[in-house]
Order: C-alpha cells, then structure tokens, then sequence
C-alpha cells in the first residue's frame, strides 16, 4: 500500500538546500534588467554561470532528464517539488538548466535526433551554452493546427521552407529554432507535417519583430519570417510526416512541468497575501482580522492544496506509466485548472495590497496577466477541457447502453427486491407501518 505524502530526508535536505539558495542568490537576478534566455550577454556569464556552477556541484543540474543525458533520472514527483521553487524565481530555471522552451526542444531531440543533431544541437543546449525556439504557430492558425500553412519542398540535398510563424519564444537569442512545415499536404491530417532544426542565421530567416506580452516594450516572442529557408536533407527531425506526434512528447512534459512551476507562484502570492494580511493596520486592529480577507486567505490556501495535490498525483502517474500518452486527461485537466487558479489567488493578493498591489512596484499585475496567458499559450483551456472530456467520456462510450436510464428508481428497487427479498419485504413493513400510524 503507497499512499505516501512525505518526503524522504536526504531529498527534503537537497529541497532545503534549493530554499535557500533560490531566496538568497537567484531571486535577486530579477531584479537587474538581463533576460534568462540572454545567454550570450557579459553579465550571464559574469553572474549566472557561477551560480549554475554550484547546483551542477550539488547534482541538481537539469534534473528533468535521465542519466544518459547529464540529469539526476529523478522523476516527476521529486522534480514537481523542486519545480514549486524555481516557479517562484524568474530565473529559477536558467540556474538550474530546465528552462522552457529548451527543455522540451532538448526532449524531442534527444528522442528523435539523428547522432549528428545530437551532437551538434543536443550538447550545447543541454549545458545552456546556447538557447532555442519552437517555431510552431502561424498567425493564421493556433490552436488548429491543420490551418498550418508554412511549407517545406524537398529541392536536390535540400527543404526549402516557406511561411510565417509567431510568439516563436526567445528566436531573437536562439541558436536553432525547430519549425513545424507541411511537407506531404495530401498525406491523412495528422502527418502532413514534418519538423525542422533550422539554425537561426540561415540566410531567409528574418524576426519581423519581437512581441512583447506583458506591456514591456522589447519583447521575446519572435515573429517569424522564412523566405526561401534552405536547410540540408537531414535538417528534418524524426520521421517526415511525424510532427504532430513529436509535439505531443514536447507538449506532455512542458505542460506539468508548467503546472509545477505554478504551484510555486502561487505559494508565492499567499505568502505575499497573508504577510500584508497581518501587518496592514486599521483603526481596530489588522485586516488579517476582517472576516472577508479571511475567506480570501482560505479559498486561496484550499484552491492551491487541490491544484498541488492534482499536480503531484499527475506526476506520480508520469512516474508510474513512463508514457505522457497514458496520462493526457490529467495532464490536460491541470493545464486547463492553472490558469484559473494562478489568476484567482494571484487576483487576491492584488485586492489586498490595495493601490500597491496594481502597481508595478508588486509582482500581482504581471501574475493576473500571466495567469491569462497560460490560458491561451500551450493551446487555450477550451481544447484541454474538450481533451479532458473526450477521454473522460471513453469508458462510458464503451459500455453506452441503448435503454438509458438503466438505474431509474424503480429498476434498483426491483433489482433490491429480486436480491434482497426478505430485507425489502421488512422496509416495506415498515413503511405501512409508519403511514398507518
Ligand atoms: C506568451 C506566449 C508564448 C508562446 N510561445 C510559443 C512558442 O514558443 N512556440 C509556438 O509555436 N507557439 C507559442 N505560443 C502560441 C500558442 O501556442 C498559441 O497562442 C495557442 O496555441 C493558441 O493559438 P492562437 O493564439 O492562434 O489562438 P486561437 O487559435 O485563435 O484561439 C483563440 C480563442 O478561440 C477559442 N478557440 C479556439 N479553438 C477552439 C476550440 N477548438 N474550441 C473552443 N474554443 C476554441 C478559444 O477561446 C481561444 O482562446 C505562445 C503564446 C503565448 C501567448
């Protein structure tokens, strides 16, 4: 019987270890104007690769890949618990070399990588020496995936690609960007389409600009062009006609680890809460004290145990089954439960803090917004939800009964009576003799 909520001590001291260091050493370089995937940048060097140098000296580098590739081989569950730390540090994942979209471009190319793109893609970006992009959206098609237009044409020894993409994350700082392209338009829907590693300085790939999603002026969502992009025959990732199937392996792990990742941000914002709860004073004592802030503080602490406990199980099952496939309802439902609970207590936290907590002098504006985006990015809550409900309704659809309702009142009363004749005969005694009394 496994039905275990604790931690193992040696674990939980690595845990105590990550609380530390994240608060004193990591939380800090968001505050200094240098974005986590500006590798290249003096500063990073200066000051983030001696800080990942350290959690590559307590073995906590990278921690959601296996051995073979340079990670811990830790599994979700104990990976859930060290993502609920990160998530509180904007840089958090840089530090500790499981930053998206890297993790999951690193994901599809270790699983369907040639030798010579592992090698020469898979390494360095495995050691953050380089970031990537996932070059996926159009504007024309998002959450669809078959209004796909960007094409690619086999030309002698080499594709050609052709389209436009967009919010393709960190192109401006990316190496290579891995680009989904028609290239079998006839083929059945889902294997149309072929992924690409296309290294950024390719002559025809152009950032037509970078959009920013939080209201910042310079952002780090790449709009991308490819006019006449010439990359060699074995540029294509994984089989031709594969890419459907290869984004759902990248999209399983980004999505809980995601989720994780929430988990942290939102522990954050009910710290914040509960801190100005009890020191915003009023004529007759603190708000802590107000009845309604409590039910904020309560609602918030119970939505958040719920999403954790959901996040954690979901994991456990990843750990368990070794197959994202094998856990799509659960992992759609928490990608579909995230944003709303991000944004509900993140919400919260914001009212509490009065006109500081809109301000940008408190992290609760950016929170609410990001909350909202994580409705939209990875497809929006709709489509998890229907994910969710198709596969939720299989058993059902299985065993679908043409007489339905099989369980009316009157049939379980005659099924009670054919089983249990002589219990029934006494409640029906019973009965009489209550009315007639
Ligand atoms: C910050 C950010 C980062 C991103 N990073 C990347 C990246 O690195 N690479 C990449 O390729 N993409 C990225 N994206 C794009 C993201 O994957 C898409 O935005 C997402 O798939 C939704 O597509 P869309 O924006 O075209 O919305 P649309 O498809 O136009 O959907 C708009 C709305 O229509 C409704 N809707 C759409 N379809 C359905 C449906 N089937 N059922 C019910 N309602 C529906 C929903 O309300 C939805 O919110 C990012 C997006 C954001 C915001």
């Amino acid at each position: 019987m496994a039905w275990d909520f604790e931690t193992e001590p040696e674990f939980q001291e690595k845990l105590d270890w990550m609380e530390r260091f994240v608060a004193d050493e990591v939380e800090p370089l968001g505050h200094i104007g240098l974005h986590p995937a500006d590798v290249k940048n003096p500063r990073y060097e200066k000051l983030v690769r001696p800080l990942q140098a350290q959690v590559k000296a307590q073995g906590l580098w990278a921690c959601h890949l296996g051995p073979e590739l340079g990670g811990q081989g830790y599994g979700q569950v104990k990976l859930g618990l060290m993502n609920e730390i990160l998530g509180r540090a904007v840089f958090g994942p840089s530090v500790f070399g499981c930053a998206a979209p890297d993790t999951g471009n690193a994901e599809i190319i270790a699983h369907f990588g040639a030798p010579a793109q592992k090698e020469k893609y898979l390494k360095p970006l495995l050691n953050n020496e380089i970031v990537s992009s996932f070059s996926m959206t159009e504007p024309q098609g998002g959450s669809d995936p078959l209004m796909f237009v960007t094409a690619a044409v086999e030309d002698g020894d080499e594709w050609v690609i052709n389209g436009e993409k967009w919010f393709s994350t960190n192109a401006k700082w990316s190496e290579f960007l891995i680009v989904m392209a028609v290239t079998d338009p006839d083929a059945p829907p889902y294997q149309r389409m072929s992924m690409f590693i296309v290294p950024t300085n390719t002559p025809g790939v152009e950032i037509v600009r970078n959009v920013s999603v939080h209201g910042g002026r310079d952002g780090s969502e790449g709009y991308m062009r490819y006019t006449n992009v010439r990359v060699p025959k074995d540029h294509i990732l994984g089989e031709r006609g594969g890419a459907f199937a290869i984004s759902q392996t990248r999209l399983g792990g980004g999505r809980i680890h995601h989720a994780m990742r929430t988990v942290g941000a939102c522990k954050r914002a009910l710290d914040l809460m509960c801190r100005r709860a009890v020191s915003r004073k009023t004529r007759d004592g603190v708000i802590a004290d107000k009845q309604t802030v409590q039910m904020h503080i309560a609602d918030s602490y119970i939505e958040l145990e719920q999403f954790r406990l959901f996040v954690m199980k979901t994991a456990w099952m990843i750990d368990k089954y070794k197959d994202y496939r094998k856990v799509r309802k659960d992992i759609a439902a928490i990608k579909a439960l995230m944003p709303k609970v991000y944004h509900d207590i993140a919400a919260r936290a914001l009212h509490i803090h009065g006109a500081l907590g809109v301000s940008n002098e408190m992290p609760f504006a950016g929170q609410v917004i990001g909350a909202l985006v994580m409705g939209i990015a990875d497809g929006p809550t709709e489509v998890h939800k229907v994910t969710v409900a198709k596969q939720h309704l299989r058993k059902y659809r299985d065993v679908a009964d043409p007489m339905f309702p099989p369980y009316s009142i009157p049939q379980l009363k005659q099924a009670a009576m054919e089983k249990y004749g002589d219990a029934a005969d006494i409640v029906r005694e019973l009965a009489e003799a209550a009315e007639a009394a």
